[in-house]
């Protein structure tokens, strides 16, 4: 049963071939199981998951049904839910109760859905390994010994690992496509502002995205059709028209332009993960599609960008956190300061406290014209590149990470190194365009994501490109054996 996509799911639901009690029971006992090793969760809702799948049985039999009504799913801790913990991956948020939902949170419940519980992540969605959370690493379910990739770690091993058929995550810098990548499942992070922010805790207000992680595009797309939208309450939404993304999925790709970028090949990619993707590639070529070869010149300023944008971001949204306003209170403070001061050294690990100080660092006077506008001057540049570079072709193909998951703790006291591992995604953060990753392979029996990178708004093309693949390949639809070893 948890093999199954989610529109396999939904089919059967409505045939009746079991209840949504009776498939989120079928998931909370997986949970239960397994979950224990991979530490994909950090709160399982299972009397509101039981009693939101019982409503659904009732909403399909009353023919009241969406296509997503009964599917049950995971949701990253990072957004707000009503009356549930909503951790962040944090000690700062340890014993926060929301006392309302994201607007995420609002229109999948309003579609149905039922929610397993909130997953695992990165401390306030910093990092490429969930190694950062409070609440302890997650394992990769391809091989407990290495990571998943973050920071929806727990987001992608949960789906990876058959926990959930599907969960929600966040991209501020690649968060969801590269640990979909790692976990040999299909994530999407959609363009900046088609997914309302409100209530979505922020880390870098002008990067950071919602999308969905999945065993399918087919999957990603029932779930973006129900995320996706203007929302009033979120100023950096964007009122664009929401299209009907399953009904262009068998589009065909035979005339599609496909650029390669040298910089995504180069130095730095693992040889056997970038034959994968190559072999990714040949397959479109097979299917009638062309190749453009395309450079987007400033891709290494990429990296050294988004680490003055990103960290100068979350010290102006992470001053809420003080111990007065939001957040853990040191015990008896002897003053204001000692309060303010210990709250945060106590409540934030040394990664958000590592950003914090460069963020604030990076905005002071005097060092603000040196980094930050200059920064958001390359930043501009980058954008610029893919604007020139979509003149030509209508997808961008590439690998999502220069190398397969790597061991736990192999990178977690070296930043830089961990840092690199975005250097394939980042600079669609920094435009602002959608992107996803697709299960293309295994090198040492761990998956390889190919990347898809479009032009603003262009989630049908991305999402069908992904498609026609799913349709011409399997890896997609293989699962590791959590009973081994
Ligand atoms: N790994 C990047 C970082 O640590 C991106 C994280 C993200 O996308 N949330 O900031």
């Amino acid at each position: 049963m948890h093999n199954k996509t989610i529109a396999q799911m939904s089919a059967d639901l409505q045939s009746g071939d079991y209840s949504s009690v009776e498939l989120t029971t079928h998931f909370l006992n997986r949970i239960e199981q397994h979950d224990s090793t991979i530490n994909s969760f950090v709160t399982v809702t299972k009397e509101q998951a039981l009693a939101q799948a019982a409503r659904a049985d009732e909403a399909i039999k009353a023919g009241a049904a969406t296509p997503l009504t009964g599917i049950p799913y995971a949701h990253k801790d990072i957004f707000c839910t009503d009356g549930v913990k909503t951790t962040c991956g944090s000690k700062m948020l340890e014993s926060f109760i929301a006392p309302y939902d994201a607007t995420v949170t609002h229109k999948l419940h309003e579609a149905g859905m039922v929610m397993l519980g909130k997953t695992n992540m990165d401390e306030f969605a910093m990092g490429s390994s969930n190694e950062t959370s409070f609440y302890g690493a997650v394992k990769n379910p391809w091989n407990t010994d290495c990571v998943p990739g973050g920071s929806s770690g727990g987001a992608a091993a949960a789906v990876g690992g058959r926990l959930a058929p599907i969960s929600t995550g966040t991209d501020t810098g690649g968060s969801i496509r590269q640990p979909a990548a790692l976990c040999g499942i299909t994530g999407l992070k959609p363009s900046y502002g088609r997914i309302s922010r409100y209530g979505m805790i922020a880390f870098a207000s002008s990067l950071d995205q919602a999308g969905p992680l999945s065993q399918t595009s087919e999957d990603a797309a029932m779930m973006l059709q129900a995320m996706a939208g203007f929302d009033e309450k979120d100023s950096t939404s964007i009122d664009h028209e929401v299209p009907d993304y399953t009904a262009t999925l068998n589009d065909s790709v035979k005339g599609l332009k496909i650029g390669l970028p040298k910089e995504y090949f180069g130095e730095g990619l693992d040889t056997q993960v970038g034959d994968c993707v190559q072999a990714a590639i040949d397959e479109y070529v097979k299917a009638g599609a062309e190749i453009v070869n395309i450079s987007l010149p400033n891709t290494h300023y990429s990296v050294p960008t988004y680490y003055v944008v990103a960290p100068a971001e979350c010290s102006s949204n992470l001053s809420r956190f003080d111990g007065v306003r939001f957040g853990h209170r040191c015990d008896s403070p002897k003053d204001l300061q000692d309060l303010y001061e210990r709250s945060r050294a106590e409540g934030f690990g040394p990664e958000v406290q590592r950003r914090i100080m460069i963020g604030a660092y990076a905005l002071s006077a005097g060092y603000y014209d040196a980094y930050y506008l200059k920064a958001q001057r390359v930043r501009r540049l980058i954008s610029q590149d893919f604007k020139a570079a979509f003149e030509k072709v209508d997808v961008i193909m590439g690998p999502t990470s220069p190398e397969v998951a790597f061991g736990l703790g192999a990178k977690s006291e070296d930043p830089v190194s961990m840092y690199l591992s975005d250097i394939y995604t980042i600079a669609v953060n920094l435009a602002g365009l959608p992107g996803m990753s697709v299960p293309a392979g295994f090198v040492n029996g761990l998956p390889v994501g190919l990347q898809l990178i479009g032009n603003y708004w262009q989630e049908s093309k991305l999402l069908n490109v992904a498609h026609q693949y799913q349709t011409l390949t399997d890896w997609h639809s293989q699962a590791p054996d959590l009973n081994a070893g």
